[in-house]
């Protein structure tokens, strides 16, 4: 029988009324012939709540310790639903993540997924029930709970996709699908019918939280069709596929915003081979996960180089560089935690004109002073003052025309 993931996000599994509610989704699912899997994220604001438990006790908590945390929102969020599944008549079975083998590397809190155990999944759907997996969680090669980063649960929910076999991950969410850009910020924003893995890749690395960025990367390496679509409303929503030729006459795609970010310069390194080699790998042994990277000579001797990081990597971010800072030189370290970064994305950048100076006009017009710029084949993006980031993305919102469906802006946007 064909399987069908679907995973429920938790603002769709917050009380006993929409745990229901998503049950009878699953149900309808099951009836109309197909097997099924769900995944289940920590029901309403439960992961924030749990995070405020620990940083009242501990203001630095063990990551260890965090993850043992944080993975049971998921647990009981799966064993509710079976419950609900069996009172309306349904056989039903939960699983932590450990306990369907989902191994993953051992950084916690940030962790990524080594394997799948799909056999035992297989078993049970083979015996004809519901299986259900708590999102966001595995375990590590010595047994250790380890957490895929906030928001992870959708990454469970293809990666099981990927291994299984589904034929589509459904990903039902309080949105009801993938706009141009959040809908929350710029409520004019459109649905779109289908956004290709690359344009969704770099909307959820660059803050498109409706999906988790290694979620979008697993689909587009199994080629995982992935439905994004309302648990409340019964309509389709967003189809992640592979390019389609409809999609290049579309110059900018989407926007987004990416508001816990922090900037950090240092001026005047030694500029000589192997300096920018150190600063990295110190970030790296330190775990922090870099995003844009933009160094200038200032001098034959010298040059200052910036890198953003997400704001929970700072103070490892910090560390990292005070203990290189002598041996690379670094005169000084400017940081700035107050910044937010503006991006727009297209594949039709590729051979489009015009975009940057676009972008640049919408946001001179807004006066929203740009703090520094980078780019990539199929995006721009823009670091600004963080209390600017929301009228920056609506006065670049409105520039690309992205309250109207692709087919209906003008030529260049
Ligand atoms: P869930 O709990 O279902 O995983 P999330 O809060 O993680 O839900 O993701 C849904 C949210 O993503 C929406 O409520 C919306 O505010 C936000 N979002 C950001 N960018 C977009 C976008 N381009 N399209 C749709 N939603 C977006
Ligand atoms: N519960 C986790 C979080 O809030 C994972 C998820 O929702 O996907 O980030
Ligand atoms: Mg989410």
């Amino acid at each position: 029988m064909a399987i069908i993931v679907q995973k429920f996000g938790g603002t769709s599994l917050a009380d006993a009324g929409k745990i229901r509610r998503a049950a009878e989704r699953v149900i309808k699912t099951v009836k109309s012939g197909f097997s099924v899997v769900v995944v289940a994220s920590a029901r309403g604001q439960q992961t924030d709540e749990l995070i405020a438990d620990a940083l009242e006790l501990n203001p630095n908590p063990p990551e260890r310790e965090m993850d043992q945390l944080l993975s049971t929102g998921e647990q009981q969020s799966v064993s509710l639903f079976a419950m609900a599944l069996d009172a309306a008549g349904y056989d039903a079975i939960s699983f932590t993540g450990g306990q369907i083998q989902l191994v993953t590397d051992s950084v916690h809190t940030k962790a990524r997924i080594k394997s799948i155990g799909a056999e035992r999944i297989q078993k049970q759907l083979d015996e004809g029930k519901i299986v259900l997996v708590a999102g966001f969680q595995g375990i590590d090669e010595n047994g250790n709970i380890t957490t895929l980063g906030r928001g992870g649960s959708d990454t469970t929910a293809v990666a099981l996709a990927a291994a299984l076999g589904a034929k589509e991950c459904e990903i039902y969410t309080d949105v009801d699908g993938i706009h141009t850009t959040d809908p929350r910020i710029f409520k004019d924003a459109v649905k779109m019918k289908q956004v290709s893995y690359d344009e969704m890749l770099e909307m959820a690395s660059l803050g498109a939280g409706v999906m988790h960025p290694r979620a979008v990367e697993f689909g587009k390496k199994y080629g995982v069709k992935i439905h994004v679509r309302s648990s409340i409303e019964e309509k389709d929503g967003t189809i992640i596929t592979h390019e389609v030729p409809q999609m290049e006459g579309v110059v900018v795609t989407g926007a987004t915003v990416q508001k816990d970010m922090a900037k950090i310069d240092l001026v005047n390194v030694d500029n000589k081979p192997g300096n920018a080699a150190k600063i990295f790998a110190s970030l790296a042994t330190a775990k922090v996960i870099v995003g844009d990277i933009m160094q200038t000579e200032v001098s034959s001797e010298k040059a200052n180089l910036s890198f953003l990081i997400g704001i929970s990597d700072l103070n490892a971010a910090k560390n990292a560089i005070e203990q290189i800072k002598s041996e690379i030189n670094c005169e000084s370290i400017f940081i700035r935690d107050n910044i937010a970064e503006i991006s727009v994305i297209g594949m039709g950048m590729r051979t489009h004109y015009g975009v940057a100076g676009k972008m640049f006009g919408a946001l001179a017009k807004a006066e929203v002073n740009i703090d520094s710029i980078t780019t990539s084949e199929i995006r721009i993006s823009c670091v600004v003052n963080k209390n600017q980031a929301e009228k920056a993305l609506q006065a670049v919102s409105v520039a690309f025309e992205l309250d109207k469906p692709a087919e209906k802006r003008s030529r260049d946007s």
